[in-house]
């Protein structure tokens, strides 16, 4: 008997002509996520991914940390076994002990993808049944709601005995689904949202702008704490700082202040679209949300929209913020966006911001600007950390 995770594919295995791809992607997904718990040996066979740990592995750890790669259904931590009954019910009897000493009630559900072993799945789950009922007197079978279901699989290679399996990230293995840049605040949102994109298979670039010394270097390293937080999601970060100062001091001092908000994030657009353009990327993600701010309306989105090329995403656009902040604790990332170090839109932001830019007016108060000067000057200034 040895201790193995066994990866159920989600999405991927609907992906017809495509799913070679995705599967090999998400090996090498699930390759790099577990090296820093042991050396594995991982393969895949019949829609499933297998984790087999070669020496000393934190199997605790990879399991955890197994939770968060997208394109997987479930997870379980498995025995696997000769393939034959009397080894299928020592197996289980070893490996589930404690929760067959606790349980009251049980079932077991087996499963046989290879159609030579001499039961059938039925006659195997009542073999097991009847055995383990023997051993553990406590325990009654209960096939509707039991507290323990005691799973056999009897597979190519060998058989596997496993409690409940659990249920893992879902989605599409990073990388599937081309590369994009983020911008990514300090706030609650944009980290939100490309945890969003991540489970669509995006490989995602984080982009981030700092008025330094408007606002502090504490802020800088909050965005790199929310980077590392997403980095199991997304696969390793690099975030691109982009120095932001001498654009907002240009828009303060030369255009009218209650466009600096819609004025700003252009500069932002703008920039970040030419860091997609040399890197790939096909689109950008924002944690923009319908409503929520005086640059987040309809007529500000198509006036910020307009100084790219690329398409804009943003995955929040339609929910409550009750959502996001949930969505925000349950990856982690909530506690570190509440800190209070100010963002460069908050530091700049006009005490009356126009909630209707028109372009025309737009356009207008960017003629007193030199925007490609002040686009070359950021894009020299970048500076990038590795989550
Ligand atoms: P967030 O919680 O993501 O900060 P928000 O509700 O505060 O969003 P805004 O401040 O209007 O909304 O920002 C809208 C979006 O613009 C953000 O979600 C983010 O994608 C982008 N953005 C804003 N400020 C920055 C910044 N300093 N660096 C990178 N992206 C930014
Ligand atoms: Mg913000």
């Amino acid at each position: 008997m040895f201790d193995i995770i066994l990866f159920k594919l989600g999405e991927t295995i609907l992906k017809g002509q495509n799913r070679r791809v995705f599967e090999n992607r998400l090996i090498a997904n699930i390759k790099r996520r577990l090296s820093s718990f042991g050396r594995f040996k991982i393969y895949s066979l019949q829609s499933t991914i297998y984790a087999e740990p070669q020496g000393d592995c934190d199997m605790e750890g990879a399991l955890e940390a197994a939770l968060t790669i997208f394109g997987v259904n479930t997870v379980v931590r498995a025995a696997s076994c000769e393939k034959n009954v009397e080894s299928i019910v020592e197996t289980a009897c070893e490996y589930l002990e404690s929760e067959l000493e606790t349980a009251r009630t049980f079932k077991v559900e087996s499963k046989r993808s290879d159609k030579s072993f001499p039961m059938g799945s039925i006659e195997l789950s009542q073999y097991v049944g009847g055995m383990l009922h023997q051993r553990f007197p406590n325990l009654t079978p209960e096939m509707k709601s039991p507290e323990l279901l005691v799973n056999v699989e009897v597979r190519d290679l060998a058989a596997y005995v496993h409690g409940t399996a659990l249920t893992a990230a879902g989605g599409l293995p990073v990388g599937v689904g081309g590369r994009m840049v983020a911008l990514l605040s300090g706030g609650i949102d944009s980290p939100v949202a490309m945890h969003m994109m991540a489970k669509r298979g995006v490989m995602l670039i984080p982009v981030h702008f700092y008025s330094f010394p408007y606002t502090s270097i504490l802020a800088k390293e909050k965005v790199l704490t929310l980077a590392q937080t997403l980095s199991p999601y997304c696969g390793r970060l690099m975030v691109e700082y982009v120095p932001f100062t001498h654009i907002q001091e240009a828009i303060r001092d030369c255009c009218p202040e209650p466009l600096a908000t819609v004025l700003s994030r252009r500069f932002m657009i703008r920039i970040s679209e030419q860091i997609a353009l040399m890197n790939n990327c096909n689109a950008l993600v924002t944690g923009e949300n319908l409503g929520q701010v005086a640059s987040q309306t309809t007529e500000a989105m198509s006036v910020i929209e307009e100084s790219a090329t690329l398409p804009i995403l943003r995955p929040l656009i339609a929910f409550d913020k009750k959502e996001i902040i949930d969505r925000a604790r349950l990856i982690g990332t909530y506690e570190t966006s509440i800190l209070p170090y100010e963002d460069c839109c908050s530091v700049f932001s006009p005490r009356r911001p126009k909630t209707k830019p028109r372009l025309d007016e737009v356009l207008a108060a960017e003629a007193a600007l030199d925007i490609y000067a002040l686009v070359e000057e950021a894009l020299g200034g970048i500076e990038r950390i590795t989550a």
